[in-house]
C-alpha cells in the first residue's frame, strides 16, 4: 500500500519532525506549554497563549470530537482520495483543534455529525511518512 501512494508527501521541518517521528510509532504528539499548561497545535516553538518558549512535546489521547466538517464532492487534486470525502476539524480532548481527513464513515451528512466522537488512526504512505487521520469512535471503545 505504501508503495502505491501518489499524493503529495509532507516534508518534516526541524519544528515538525517530532510530530512525524511519533506518527511513525502510532502516536499523536502535540505541544504543551510548561508555563501556562495550555496544549496547542500546530507545532511551533512559542506558546500561542503566553509566548513562552518553555514548551514540550506530549502524547495526546488521540480522542476528540468533530468540531465541524465539509463534504467535498470533487476529488482533491493530486491526492489519491475519491470524492465524496470528509474534511474535518477535530477538537482533541486536550483542547487543540486540527484539520484532518475523516475516514471510516460514509461521506453523507446522515452519518457525519458535528460533535461526534472520533479517534486517531495512522496510515503509512511511505517508508518515512505516516499520516494521522481520524475516524468515528464508539463512546465505549477503549482505544
Ligand atoms: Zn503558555
Amino acid at each position: 500500500m505504501a508503495a502505491t501512494y501518489t499524493g503529495p508527501i509532507p516534508k518534516p521541518t526541524p519544528e515538525t519532525k517530532p510530530y512525524w517521528d511519533a506518527a511513525k510509532q502510532r502516536k499523536l504528539l502535540i505541544q504543551r506549554c510548561n508555563d501556562c499548561s495550555q496544549h496547542y497545535f500546530y507545532p511551533r516553538p512559542l506558546c500561542p497563549g503566553c509566548l513562552s518558549r518553555n514548551v514540550a512535546w506530549v502524547e495526546a489521547s488521540g480522542r476528540g470530537r468533530l468540531h465541524t466538517f465539509v463534504i467535498n464532492h470533487r476529488g482533491p487534486r493530486n491526492f489519491p482520495v475519491e470524492a465524496p470525502f470528509v474534511i474535518g476539524i477535530v477538537e482533541l480532548e486536550e483542547g487543540p483543534r486540527l484539520l484532518t481527513h475523516i475516514a471510516g464513515v460514509e461521506a453523507d451528512p446522515e452519518f457525519v455529525r458535528c460533535d461526534m466522537p472520533v479517534e486517531v488512526f495512522f496510515e503509512d504512505i511511505t517508508e518515512e511518512i505516516t499520516l494521522p487521520k481520524f475516524r468515528p469512535r464508539s463512546e465505549s471503545a477503549k482505544e
